[in-house]
This record gives structure tokens, sequence and C-alpha cells, in this order.
């Protein structure tokens, strides 16, 4: 059995399907216009760069099931995309020039936000933060935010099944949808946006094109959960002697706090000296120095901030008595909440600052990650001489931003490509190991299909490739993102 999506019967792209697809969109729906294209034909981070044939823009789902039917008849292969704010390279077609990109940005409606259901039925171009500020109008709030809410979409949120911050408490993006309308690669439409709570008809669909990368369907809509706003919000910067300490410290809270335990990221020294050397105006929130550091949010629909804070304190005094923390502030107000989350969030350009370094998103099982961390970094240093790994983040998640920084004079571009590649390959070796993920928020795209192929469960691959060939038969759907592609026939 082969582990690979079907050969992609590749159409020569003609004249034919340009005019045709033209006349099906419109002019502001069609563009081969290099200059127009430009800024999409990159990825987010700025490692890949491909070619299209055209960037079809489709306004409505039913153009969108035209178009598909279109590429399906002359062989076009897709590249789905949505705010290009991807980590893998899942958006950015190949160089041959022969995918067309579908951007859902022009499907940016909330088509309905119904307070008293707390839901949301949202296209797939509506930008996060929008339907964050929708949400807060009608006093409720969407329980998934990060760092690319200014313009990852819900369709590419639904396609990577996003994390973020409040996976702890709230789950990733699969909790989050309650009802999906696609289209698949015939140009037929799934429409599952009814929210049933409880419907056992059999395989849920919904969740086979969570995550699938756009390989499977193109997501056109979906049918999200709101929450009811948080009225309070307590934040705190806790200093620790070690990791397996703020493993302890994740559980105590989790019963202290219960429900309103939101966050809970890990800071090792080396980050937060790298934010602080590189934003002038931050300050360390303690005044010594810790080998670790945690950052906790708790929120809660009914408790205010007064209210959580006193009970941060308590649980964080329970646990200063106790020996296992040497020192915690909780923040007095929003501002320095706000303060405490822009050292978090500064960690990944102030190391980028610091030189080349392979990033890597991983996840193993909560109570094996301090051990894996205590394991794995003096393991990689000492395999590649020079090299600094550090890891932090989403701690309660079992899931860390491992990176591994180059040794002091390695070329920016050169590095990553030569030893920065066995170095990733080790750490994957090593998270393979533990049980883990080598993915866990990012996704596959173009970046790790080859090593998702080397370390996944064979039987799984399998599976995924007969999903995919039975979905797909003509491998049209972003080709050689997350299963190989074979070579054009
Ligand atoms: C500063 C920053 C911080 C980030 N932090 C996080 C984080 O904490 N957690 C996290 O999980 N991610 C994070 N990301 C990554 C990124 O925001 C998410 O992967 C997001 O889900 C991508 O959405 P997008 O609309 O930009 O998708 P794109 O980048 O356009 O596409 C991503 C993938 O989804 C597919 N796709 C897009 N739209 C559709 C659709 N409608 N139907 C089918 N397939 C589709 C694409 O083909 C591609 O494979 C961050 C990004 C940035 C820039």
């Amino acid at each position: 059995m082969t582990h690979t999506a079907p050969p992609p019967a590749y159409g020569l792209p003609n004249a034919d399907f340009l005019t045709e697809a033209e006349a099906l969109l419109g002019p502001r729906g069609l563009t081969t216009d290099p200059d127009r294209m430009d800024a999409w034909l990159t990825d987010w981070r700025g490692r890949y760069t491909g070619r299209a044939l055209a960037l079809a823009s489709p306004a409505s789902t039913a153009e969108l099931a035209a178009l598909v039917r279109l590429c399906a008849a002359h062989a076009i292969p897709i590249v789905p995309q949505g705010g290009n704010s991807g980590m893998a390279g899942g958006a950015t077609p190949d160089d041959s020039g022969t995918a067309i990109i579908v951007s859902l940005r022009r499907m940016d409606r909330i088509r309905n936000l119904d307070p008293g259901a707390g839901q949301a039925v949202c296209e797939a171009g509506v930008i996060l933060q929008t339907l964050h500020d929708a949400a807060e109008s009608a006093q409720l709030r969407f329980p998934l935010t990060l760092g690319g809410k200014g313009s990852a979409t819900i369709g590419g949120l639904i396609a990577t099944n996003a994390g973020g911050t409040q996976v702890l408490r709230h789950g990733t993006m699969r909790a989050q949808v309650l009802g999906l309308e696609a289209v698949l690669a015939d140009g037929s439409m799934l429409d599952l946006m009814t929210p049933l709570k409880k419907d056992n008809r059999g395989f849920d669909l919904k969740q086979l094109l969570i995550g699938s990368e756009g390989t499977l369907g193109i997501v056109t809509a979906a049918t999200l959960r709101l929450l009811p706003a948080a009225v309070g919000r307590a934040t705190a910067w806790v200093g620790l002697g070690g990791i397996i300490e703020a493993r302890t410290l994740l559980r105590q809270l989790e019963r202290a706090l219960g429900d309103a335990l939101e966050g809970f990221e890990v800071v090792p020294a080396h980050c937060l000296d790298s934010v602080l050397a590189h934003q002038p105006t931050a300050r360390a929130p303690l005044g010594e120095r810790h080998a670790w550091n945690a950052l906790i949010e708790c929120a809660s629909p009914t408790a205010d901030s007064a209210a959580l804070s006193e009970l941060m304190a308590a649980g964080l005094a329970a646990a200063l008595d106790d020996g296992l923390i040497a020192d915690a502030v909780v923040a007095a107000n929003d501002t320095q909440a706000d303060a405490f989350w822009a050292l978090r969030d500064g960690i990944s350009a102030a190391e980028r600052a610091l030189g080349p370094a392979m990033q890597h998103d991983i996840s193993v099982p909560v109570e094996r990650m301090p051990e894996f961390i205590l394991a794995a970094v003096p393991e990689l240093e000492a395999s590649f001489p020079g090299t600094c790994a550090v890891a932090f983040g989403h701690l309660g998640d079992g899931n860390v931003h491992f990176h591994v920084l180059a040794p002091a004079g390695a070329v920016r571009g050169e590095w990553e490509d030569s030893e920065g590649k066995i170095v990733s390959a080790r750490v994957y070796d090593l998270v393979t190991q533990w049980g883990g993920s080598i993915s866990a928020e990012h996704g596959i795209g173009q970046m790790k299909v080859d090593e998702l192929a080397r370390l996944h469960d064979p039987v799984a691959l399998d599976v995924m490739a007969r999903v995919k060939q039975a979905l797909d038969p003509q491998g049209l759907l972003n080709p050689g993102k997350l299963l190989p592609a074979l070579p054009p026939h």
C-alpha cells in the first residue's frame, strides 16, 4: 500500500481555463497580474516562494464551487489561502506555476451572530480579530486567540486546527467549530452547518476536515461557539527554580483555580534575558533572575478581577510557603498584565535577533514535558557543540516552542540548510521517542512533509493517503502539502 497521495493529473495551464474562470468570477475575482499576486506567493516567514497561474478570489460558496468544478475539468491544482499567516508554508504554491491560489479573503461576512445561542456563523475569510470585536460588542467572546489574529482567517484557523494561548481551558479550533461548510474536490458542497450537540450519524466529517490543511476540501463557512465575555481577569508572573516545579505548580493551580485557569506559559531565563535585551523599554517583573518563569492567567464570566486576583494570590502564597516557587507578582491592573504578555509574545523576535535558529513546534504528553526538556536540551547541546537549546511556551498543553540557536558565527540562510536540518531531524527523533508530535499547532504544510512521512505511524499515514485518494482522486487540492504529491504524469 502506498503512503502518498494519488498522482495529480495536471492539465496544461491554458487560456481556455483562464477565460472561463474570469467569466465565472469577474475581474475582481481573478487576476494574473504579477504585482497583485506577488504578496501572496511567499509565506509569512519568508521561507517559501512559489509561482501561480492565477489568483482567484471567489465572492461566494456558489462561485467557489463552480470554480472548483472548472479546475477539476482542466486538472488545475488549487492552493487554498486565507490570511497567509501560516507557519508551515501550507498556503504557498510550488514553483511550477501550474496551480491557482484560491483566496477566501473576499468571503468575509459574519452571516449571523446569535447572542442567545452563543454562536456565530462566519464565512471562511472572516479575520479572527473581526470575530473577536463582533463577539465583544455582544458581551461575548470567541475563546481562541493567537499572535496572528490580525491576519489569520476562520478558514485558515480551521484548516490548521490552530491553538494559541487559551487551549488549556478552551481547546483548539476543533473545540470551537459547531458546524462546517466546505467545497470538495469535485465541486460538491458539504453542508454540515447545523450545530447539533448530539449527532451519531456515522463519521464526524467536520472533524475530518478540521486540520486537513486544504487537502480534503475548501472550508467556506463555519458555525462557531461563543462564550459569555470575561468579567474578571488575573495575571501573574512567577519565578521558579526548575521546570519540574512548574508542572507541580500547574497541577496545584488547576485544583485551586478550577475552570478559571486559562493559560500557563513557561519562560526560561535565557528567553527572558533575550527579550529584555531586545526591547529597551521592557522590565523584568521580578527583582531577581530565576532559572524558569511561569506566566499564568485566569479569567471568569462571573468573578471580577479583584476576586480572581485574590484567588490567584492565595494559590501562589501556598506555593511560596511550600518552597515550590521562589517569587511571584500578580498584575495590579490590565496594563501590567499586558506588559507580562508582551514579554512572552516578544520571545520569538528576540531569539531571532540572536542569530540563525531551528524552531520546532512540538508536543509530548503534559506529564512528560519537564523530563523531555531536561533530557533533550543537554543532549542536543552536546551533539551539536556551540548550539543553545531553549524551550518555552504552553506547558499547560504539553506544547513548547523548542528553538535550537546556531553556534556563534553561523551564517543565516546557510546554517539552517546544513547543520540545522540535522539538528531538526534529531529534535523530531527525540520527540517521537517520547511519544510526542512533530507539529503541535502549526501543521505540516510543505515544511514537514518528509519528516511526517519518516516518523509517523505507517498505518496512520496509509489511512490518510486512502482518505485523500477517496476525496480528491485527481490530487488537485493543495498538492505536496501534508502528504507527499507524486510527480505529474
Ligand atoms: C505572529 C503569529 C503568531 C501565531 N501564533 C500561533 C499560535 O499561537 N498558534 C497557532 O496554532 N498558530 C499560530 N500562528 C499561525 C497562523 O496564524 C495559523 O496557522 C492560522 O491558522 C493561519 O490562518 P490563515 O488564514 O493565515 O491561513 P493561511 O496561512 O492562509 O493557510 C494555512 C493553511 O490552511 C489552508 N487554508 C487556508 N484557508 C483555507 C480554507 N478556507 N479552506 C481550506 N484550507 C485553507 C492553506 O492551504 C494552508 O495549508 C501564528 C502566526 C503568526 C503570524
